[in-house]
């Protein structure tokens, strides 16, 4: 295997508290690996570190085999990286904010416009190459985000909440994208607090509270360590969920009750395990 993302034993403290304690975990080259928590556990400070944005207060982190406090400027050569700010200059075309990053990237003439075309037309911005940014739709601007992510053929793509505040239909359409772009080979990294996104996309999903990874695994691994079954039953008003190794152990569980009133059995889920973990529901 080879690693893409390597992070070993790292903090990250702020005002003596570590909004990041001790994480460690890799990310094979080929991988689409989803960090999935709650607001202010710690993802977008992981990803800050990984992209060079922030230094770590203690820890070793190694991207496309580079370490980030001291090889700097190699990594951000092999990295594209798309945050939650749109970050995007309004005043300027599509096309302006693409050949502004390509030649911050000194991609030189003629392969800088060749993959500027290559990329818009990728995202589906060709036609609104000559639109000025501020005129385009939140959809439009993640999208040419990512083309400007790509646009130096980056090895591992970053991705922050790639899809919040999206209408379902163009968050389908990313989904398609980040998909497409994996299976050609890309390395991926996404955070997110929405539970579909990472059972639809990720191989794994790390799952990060208080700033520590308390589960990590593919969704079946992290099914078959808290539970494949799931008995839910109200009590007053809060409902109480009950984890068991298989379904039919759930079906038997509820069949023995003399009592079944209020009580559902179901496979568990991605939100299950994370409520179950976290002790807390996302929005
Ligand atoms: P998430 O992305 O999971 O919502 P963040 O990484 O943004 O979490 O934040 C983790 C914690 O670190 C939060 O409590 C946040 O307030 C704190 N934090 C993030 N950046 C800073 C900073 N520059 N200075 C002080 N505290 C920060």
């Amino acid at each position: 295997m080879t690693v893409a993302v390597s992070l070993e034993k790292v903090y990250k403290v702020y005002n003596k508290i570590p909004v990041v304690n001790g994480l460690s975990f890799d990310i094979a080259a080929g991988e689409m690996f989803g960090l999935l928590g709650p607001n202010g556990a710690g993802k977008s400070t992981t990803i800050r570190m990984l992209t060079t944005l922030t230094k770590p207060t203690e820890g070793r982190i190694e991207v496309c085999g580079y370490d980030v406090v001291r090889q700097p400027l190699m990594v951000k050569q092999c990295i594209g990286v798309v945050l939650q700010q749109i970050s995007v200059d309004g005043d300027l075309t599509v096309w302006e904010n693409m050949d502004l990053h390509g030649r911050l990237h000194h991609i030189a003439n003629p392969q800088r416009q060749h993959l500027i075309y290559q990329w818009l037309d990728y995202v589906e911005l060709a036609s609104k190459r000559n639109d000025l940014v501020k005129t385009l739709s939140g959809g439009m601007k993640r999208r040419l985000q990512i083309a400007r992510a790509l646009l130096h053929q980056p090895q591992i793509l970053f991705l922050d909440e790639p899809t919040v505040g999206l209408d379902p239909q163009t968050r389908r359409r990313l989904w398609e994208m980040i998909q497409d772009l994996n299976k050609q080979g890309m390395t991926m990294l996404l955070t997110t607090h929405y539970m579909e996104e990472a059972e639809y996309l990720c191989d794994r999903i790390g799952i990060m509270d208080s700033g520590k990874l308390i589960s990590l695994g593919t969704l079946q691994e992290l099914r078959s360590t808290h539970g494949e079954g799931l008995a839910i039953k109200q009590v007053g008003d809060r409902w109480e969920y009950l984890f068991f190794p298989t379904l039919a152990e759930a079906n038997l569980y509820l069949d023995q009750l003399q009592d079944k009133t209020g009580i559902m059995v179901r496979p568990s889920n991605l939100e299950d395990i994370f409520v179950e973990l976290t002790g807390r529901r996302l929005d």
